[in-house]
């Protein structure tokens, strides 16, 4: 095996003769495997164990989900093209990384949501964050519920706390608390936009367990909001307040981050691409494993950590533990499409004054969410033209993953001119297709992870990470990234190299 840097770098640093590297095999080049190359190199310091890592991907670009291509003057985020910024790992990578100058909010002017109300798009009330308003005059306003659904919303203040806490689908719990319209009308479509998924099995406590315990702790989150609202203003007499709003991008786009990450870590990562891993095996008798990829070619590792969607790791790791295959296989993921297109700013009637429009389900329409990327922030279209992103697919319409490019172009185009008055051809048009990418935190995700972290751990070495199980956002990745490492570190300070 070659490279021997960081064992290298280790001595070096040290001035000692240090014990036989490690071999570490990360598996999976998207951002969460990138993170976990850059952390298992800085923990591998940190305990002056020397190591070799070896990075294999399957496909011929670094980055996975992530990526940005320049179209026509258009500087496009394929995937995903911004990072909330209260979990502070993705923030911190990028000042890690001397990138802190490229990092920037989104646009003040814009600020907010559209919500698509009998086919007309409508503000989503000002102070509402995903399931809940923080303010009251704004519900009360807004054309988007009837005066029941509005009382019924509004009277979510004498609603008593659950009596036995526990998970719930995001459906029940918003419907017991806020009502059916609030539920139709509002969540689904803000919720679904990040995860594509039905609101019927989604897991409130793997996904935004902090309602939950706003319940429990405030009674009311109409209450919760209120409170935390206190605070936040207090505070910010205090304090300068955020560096950066709740949202942080990259200048040059997300692909700045893949660039700056496989920059850094290829003087001390064996990056192989267009390697894709068929088989994991234990030597049992050595503690060491056997990782086949496709060519047959074969890599011995005293670790492995795999960053590969949790529905391919059970493929890899059948060989070595059939249960913990079936648990992995066993978080679903959805396929969803994104269609990008560049339009004349002429050619729009909407003044598309917002970030962007989500679709209620109920509205019966085949786009879930119409990001205006060019207004969310600069650069992205040249003067004079927008750029659009439009998701279909998800959870909710399997079947139009199906179509081809050209049927999600024509369908796109429809639904833009009778949603938002785009008119005109576009002046591109791109389909960027996600096959089985968005895992689904269905109801009793948290025990089942909890399960396939137990049935790990019968096999030292071998560590899982990725947006399959704490969270699927850029900062849970690198999160996941960062434990990951930590993880198997500690584990070799435990044990002497074989
Ligand atoms: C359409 C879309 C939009 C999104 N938008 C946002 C957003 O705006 N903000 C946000 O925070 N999050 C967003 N997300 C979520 C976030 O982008 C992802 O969760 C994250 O990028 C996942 O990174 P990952 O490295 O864990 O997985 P991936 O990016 O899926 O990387 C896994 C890698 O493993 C490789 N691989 C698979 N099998 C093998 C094998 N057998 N051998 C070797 N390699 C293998 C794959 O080729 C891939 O490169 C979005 C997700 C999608 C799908």
């Amino acid at each position: 095996m070659s490279g021997t840097v960081s064992s290298r770098s280790i001595d070096a640093a040290e001035g000692q003769q240090t014990a036989t590297p490690r071999q570490i095999v990360i598996i999976g080049g998207g951002l969460t495997g990138l993170a976990t190359a850059y952390y298992v190199h800085q923990q591998a310091i940190a305990a002056k164990t020397p190591v070799n890592i070896h990075l294999v991907e399957a496909s011929s670009r670094l980055g996975g989900l992530v990526g940005t291509e320049w179209i026509r003057g258009h500087m496009v985020d394929t995937g995903a093209d911004s990072f909330i910024t209260n979990k502070p790992a993705g923030v911190k990578l990028c000042q890690e990384l001397g990138l802190e100058d490229q990092l920037i909010s989104t646009a003040k002017q814009f600020r907010g949501a559209l919500v698509l109300h009998q086919g007309k798009p409508v503000p989503v009330p000002e102070g509402f964050t995903l399931l809940s308003p923080s303010a009251i005059w704004p519900i009360i306003k807004t054309p988007i519920f009837t005066t029941y659904g509005k009382l019924r919303l509004l009277s979510e203040l004498f609603v008593p706390r659950k009596r036995i806490p526990g998970d719930e689908s995001l459906a029940s719990f918003v419907r017991r608390r806020f009502g059916q319209e609030a539920l139709e009308r509002l969540v689904q479509p803000l919720v679904g936009g990040i995860y594509t998924s039905d609101p019927e099995k989604l897991s409130l406590m793997a996904t935004m367990p902090r309602f939950l315990d706003d319940e429990q702790r405030y009674g009311s989150l109409i209450e919760a909001a209120r409170q935390q609202a206190l605070q936040a203003s207090a505070g910010d007499r205090n304090t300068s307040g955020a560096r950066y709003g709740l949202f942080a991008a990259l200048r040059g786009g997300l692909q700045q981050l893949v660039d700056r990450l496989s920059h850094t870590i290829a003087s001390y990562v064996n990056i192989r691409l267009q390697s894709s891993v068929t088989k994991i095996e234990k030597d049992v008798g050595r503690q060491r494993y056997h990782v086949t990829l496709a060519d047959s070619s074969q890599l011995d590792a005293d670790g492995i950590i795999v960053t590969a969607p949790a529905h391919k790791a059970a493929s890899l790791l059948a060989w070595l533990d059939a249960d913990l295959a079936n648990e992995l296989r066993a978080i679903e993921h959805a396929s969803s499409a994104i269609v990008v297109t560049g339009h004349l700013a002429e050619n729009i009637t909407h003044p598309l004054s917002a970030f962007g429009l989500v679709i209620p389900a109920i509205e019966q329409r085949r786009i879930l969410a119409v990001s205006f990327a060019s207004r969310k922030f600069p650069d992205r279209a040249p003067p004079g033209q927008v750029q659009l992103r439009t998701f279909v697919g998800g959870a909710m319409q399997p079947e139009l993953f199906d179509q081809t490019d050209e049927q999600l172009i024509q369908l796109v185009k429809e639904e833009l001119a009778e949603t938002l008055g785009v008119h005109g051809e576009p002046l591109f048009a791109r389909v960027v297709r996600y096959p089985k990418a968005m895992p689904q935190y269905h109801l009793g995700h948290v025990d089942r992870v909890n399960r396939i972290e137990t049935a790990i751990a019968r096999h030292p070495g071998l560590v899982l990470a990725g947006n399959a199980y704490h969270g699927v956002g850029v900062p849970d990745c690198i999160h996941s990234g960062q434990s990951a490492a930590l993880n198997l570190l500690e584990q070799f300070g435990h044990a002497e190299p074989q």
